[in-house]
């Protein structure tokens, strides 16, 4: 199936944002199957349910999704059906993470419908609510809202008021993986680290953090303030009310979930405690 993508890719002037992809079958569904992974980190993080769900997150971002994504999309094209001149194996990890999103949401739409079966935990009095066969809770994948860039907006030129020219861009699984790295050795440099990987480079050179820290307050708030408005925005969250308590509550979709894949599997949400019980 053909889809226009968030952003896409920019390569030689010119927007490479459609992607063809195609469904889920048996043979990609055994790259889900690595429940020893995902069972020695239920066992490490036990007491820690918030880190629980952060390391399933990453473990999934890891291993399982970019191939699946590889073998998945066959190719990136122009509006006008030119190819990009990579494979998947290798524009999957230049993709931004959001570009990555939706076509897992596509993909899991394609292969199994538009309708995701949910198992929530409510937050406030713990009813436990189930969708299944036609009853419960559900979420329409296809009325979740996007709110699309132009794809220029993938790389930008800024001057800063010390004439420094700086070439942002956006970033892609790779740089998602790099600082899943980077936050293990350097929790406390997060910040400076998610700005260097959105630089390409400053004034003609790879950007540092030495060159970072030499720019003025000023210029650092002007980067940080132009790379936020390359992000996209995909609200993937939704509400549900509690149908004992009547609490009206938010969720998280759960898309990095292990089992987003799984058409049997129900996908469980809502409190910490309840993330990744898969029964
Ligand atoms: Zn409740």
């Amino acid at each position: 199936m053909l889809k226009k993508l968030l952003c896409g890719l920019h390569h030689e002037g010119k927007d490479y944002n459609v992607a063809n992809f195609e469904e889920l079958t048996g043979k990609q569904q055994n790259y889900l199957m690595r429940f020893d992974d995902i069972l020695e980190l239920k066992e490490k993080y036990s007491n820690d349910p918030q880190k629980l769900k952060e390391e399933l997150s990453f473990l999934n971002l890891r291993s399982h999704l970019p191939v699946i994504l590889s073998d998945l999309t066959s190719d990136l094209q122009n509006d006008i059906g030119e190819l990009y001149p990579k494979k998947s194996s290798e524009f999957i990890y230049e993709l931004p993470i959001e570009d990555i999103y939706f076509l897992l949401i596509n993909i899991r739409e394609l292969s199994f419908g538009h309708m995701l079966p949910l198992k929530v935990t409510c937050d406030v009095c713990g009813t436990v609510q189930i969708g299944k066969k036609g009853a419960g809770i559900f979420l329409e994948l296809d009325k979740l809202e996007y709110k699309r860039v132009s794809p220029e907006t993938s790389r930008k030129e800024i001057v800063t008021h010390k004439d420094h020219k700086i070439v942002l861009k956006r970033r892609g699984l790779k740089e998602a993986l790099q600082l899943e790295n980077i936050f293990k050795d350097h929790p406390k440099d997060m910040y400076t680290y998610t700005l260097l990987l959105a630089i390409e480079s400053i004034d003609g050179k790879k950007p540092t953090t030495e060159i970072l820290e030499s720019l003025t307050a000023k210029e650092n708030n002007l980067i940080k303030e132009e790379v936020d408005k390359m992000n996209i925005e995909i609200d993937l969250n939704f509400e549900h009310i509690c149908e004992k308590c009547k609490e009206e509550l938010i969720y998280p979709l759960p898309i990095l979930d292990p089992f987003f894949f799984s058409p049997s599997k129900i996908h469980t949400q809502g409190s910490p405690k309840s993330l990744y019980n898969t029964d």
